[in-house]
């Protein structure tokens, strides 16, 4: 059995002595596969039933805080929803994440039916999200190859064109950065998560990418036709504004989780 190396150089534990001989570019003193070995054997066990559970838990309460909405309608009730609201699109996110990693369900088709319905319902293009969601797990951290959050380079930062620079830089604009990033990826990056044939994808994965994006266009559809028949702004009380929470929430994170970098920033 691989044991675990001592994490005290990178822990907040370190005497000051490590501290001060700290290399954060540096590889870390242990491999991939003393994590694994670490982990208890169970935690890899995939239960079906308790991940449809979840689904089911998290629809149900969804679609408690859409009938709320929709009975109260009211403005002393819009501002307990949005927030609740944005909070359970993460918790959708967050399962369908679980189904692109298939560690929802030993099935990949229940994972792909699965992870379609939820990532659609918050308008994620699932297909597209989870391939290029494997690119910054196999790069996390890295400087350059990296997908989520990548640092820019001056060069680039003054190459970019105006609108891009106020979408990411100015407020209240980076709320939209997250389907700014599905629609074009990162500033330096080219290709988009809903073309097959953009270069995030392999030629045997475009039919997949297709699927997704067919999925994202009839979820679109329906917004637009409740729109019609509901009203624009209330669809935006009911759906635009946790969806911009969820937007917020997903540039908050990849900018907090990825500040730790694996080789020196080029200059
Ligand atoms: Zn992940």
């Amino acid at each position: 059995m691989v044991q675990a190396q001592p994490l005290q150089h990178v822990g907040n534990g370190a005497g000051k002595e490590d501290q001060a001989y700290f290399d954060p570019s540096a590889p870390p003193p242990f491999k991939i596969a003393n994590i694994r070995a670490a982990i208890p054997k169970h935690c890899w066990e995939k239960n079906t039933l308790r991940s449809l559970s979840y689904v089911l838990r998290d629809v149900l309460v969804v679609t408690a805080l859409v009938a709320a909405a929709i009975g109260f309608n009211s403005w002393f009730f819009w501002p307990l929803y949005w927030p609740a609201q944005g909070t359970m699109f993460w918790a959708l996110f967050v399962l369908g994440h679980d189904c692109g990693h298939g560690s929802f369900s030993n099935s990949p088709l229940l994972n792909s039916i699965v992870g379609h319905i939820l990532h659609s319902s918050i308008l994620v293009p699932y297909h597209g999200w989870r391939i290029s969601h494997r690119t910054h797990h196999q790069n996390h951290g890295h400087v350059e190859k990296d997908e989520s959050w990548v640092p820019l380079t001056e060069k680039v930062y003054k190459n970019l064109d105006n609108m891009t620079r106020m979408m990411r830089f100015t407020l209240p604009f980076p709320i939209f950065a997250y389907p700014f990033y599905l629609w074009s990826r990162s500033p330096g990056k080219e290709g988009s998560h809903f073309n097959p044939y953009s270069n995030l994808f392999s030629p045997g994965e475009r039919r997949d990418v297709l699927t997704s994006t067919l999925c994202w266009g009839i979820m679109l559809s329906v917004l637009l036709y409740l729109s019609l028949t509901m009203g624009p702004l209330f669809m935006l009380k009911l759906y635009g504004v946790p969806y911009l929470v969820i937007s917020l929430s997903h540039f908050l994170y990849t900018s907090h989780t990825s500040v730790g970098y694996l080789q020196p920033t080029p200059k």
